[in-house]
């Protein structure tokens, strides 16, 4: 792609998990609006095939791969372009991408912990920051919030509730529009199993949990999704981009997918954002905000969707959404425990090594057995990271045995 006639006015961006979803669909979005931005920088773990292709077809100044041993094979396939972008490799080089001063906009896409000091990064370096990786803010989420206060960096949400609710909250930097808002309501498709007997839960398939209804995902969100977590992390997201306690955030079960957030004021009015269930439209969003840029969605026509339907989600089916609630009223430290055992639960599930509801009990067990910590900076958070993660996988291997 070519874009150098206009390098001076477009937006440079990074994207930081370029080969996943979200990552492919900012790509999608920057290649239909390609004079308004140019790709700085892509970074990657180990999906080197996918990352070369976007290389040649993007021309990045900087790519990053994240693990050493895929970064030493990917330097020799660089080699032979005649063009070839400067290779980084591990955490520092996407935190050196994501600070970089030709970057204006860092696209935070990589999935889980592994996105945190990239992210982090991105907004002590005043970044304009689009926010996919909901675990950071999870984790770090008020270190995160004062160092882009500090920087002047803006955090943009691209989660798509998030993104909505944003939307509906418009002027809500104006005190008095905040205090008027009474509730947030973020809509929740209810996954795969929302309607599976309770009975036959015990035997779902990773397969199966990753057959999401209605949205296209990385593996991890998709299980998320199937357990609902997804939506718990997505409620101290809420609380933590929008300044909310939590008693202010609601969650609805809306199958269908077409409404993704509502803001309720106090004089009674109802703003709800819709929209067809595809990334590409909070992407679209927060690339060009405050501008609107085609995102090759269509908008949808209401009369095609008679059927809408709205209703209270089953903490009992979706005991994480439960879990994820308590965690955010006990603080901050249990959230970064319950990401990390519910990180390594979800990938045990996709091994195989653990069923569907144990997910579900290998994370409360590692949050009821941990005690509260006092986060003053981003090393106190990896160690209560790494603990968990060792108090999970001892839960897993006595499951196993
Ligand atoms: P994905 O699994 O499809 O892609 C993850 C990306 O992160 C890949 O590019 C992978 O190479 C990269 N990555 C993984 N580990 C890494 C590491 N150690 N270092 C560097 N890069 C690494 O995930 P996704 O579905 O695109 O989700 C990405 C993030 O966006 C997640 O935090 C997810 O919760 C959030 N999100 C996704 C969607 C969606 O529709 N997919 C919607 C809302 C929010
Ligand atoms: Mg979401």
């Amino acid at each position: 792609m070519s874009t150098n006639a206009n390098i001076q006015t477009s937006t440079g961006i990074a994207i930081l998990g370029s080969t996943g979803s979200v990552g492919k669909n900012t790509l999608d979005v920057i290649e239909r609006n390609q004079e308004r931005f140019h790709v700085v920088a892509l970074g990657a773990n180990r999906s080197v095939d996918v990352l070369f292709e976007q290389v040649q077809r993007f021309s990045p100044k900087y790519v990053v791969v994240s693990d050493p041993d895929y970064a030493k094979k990917f330097a020799e396939r660089l080699s032979r372009l005649s063009n070839s972008p400067k290779l980084l490799v591990g955490n520092s080089g996407l935190c050196e991408v994501a600070t970089l001063q030709e970057v204006d906009c860092v696209m935070a896409a990589i999935v889980g912990a592994a996105g945190l000091m990239s992210t982090l990064a991105a907004a002590e370096a005043g970044k304009i920051v689009l926010l996919a990786n909901k675990e950071s803010l999870v984790m770090a989420g008020n270190l995160l919030l004062n160092a882009a206060h500090n920087s002047g960096a803006t955090l943009l949400p691209i989660d798509s509730e998030h993104n909505a609710v944003f939307q509906c909250l418009a002027n809500v930097a104006n005190k008095e529009v905040k205090a008027g808002v009474q509730k947030i309501t973020l809509t929740a498709s209810g996954g795969p199993f929302l309607k599976t007997p309770l009975n036959k839960l015990a035997d779902v398939t990773p397969e199966q949990a990753c057959a999401h209804p209605n949205w296209s995902m990385g593996q991890k969100i998709s299980v998320d999704s199937a357990t609902m977590m997804n939506k718990g992390l997505e409620v101290i997201e809420a609380c933590l981009l929008f300044g909310l306690d939590i008693t202010k955030v609601n969650v609805v079960i809306h199958p269908q997918s077409i409404v993704h957030a509502m803001v309720a004021y106090r004089d009674g009015s109802v703003l709800a954002h819709l929209g067809f269930p595809d990334m590409r439209v909070p992407i679209a969003h927060a690339i060009a905000w405050p501008a609107r840029i085609d995102s090759g969605v269509e908008s949808i026509d209401l009369t095609d969707f008679s059927g809408l339907e709205f209703f209270t989600p089953d903490l009992n089916r979706f005991p994480c959404l439960r879990l994820a609630i308590e965690v955010q009223n006990s603080g901050n430290s249990a959230s970064v425990v319950m990401n990390a055992a519910n990180e390594v639960a979800v990938q045990s599930f996709l091994e195989r090594k653990i069923k569907f509801l144990q997910i579900y009990d290998v994370v409360a067990s590692v949050v009821d057995s941990s005690e509260p910590v006092a986060i003053n900076d981003v090393e106190v958070i990896m160690s209560i990271d790494r603990q968990a993660r060792a108090a999970a996988d001892k839960q897993i291997s006595q499951l196993v045995h």
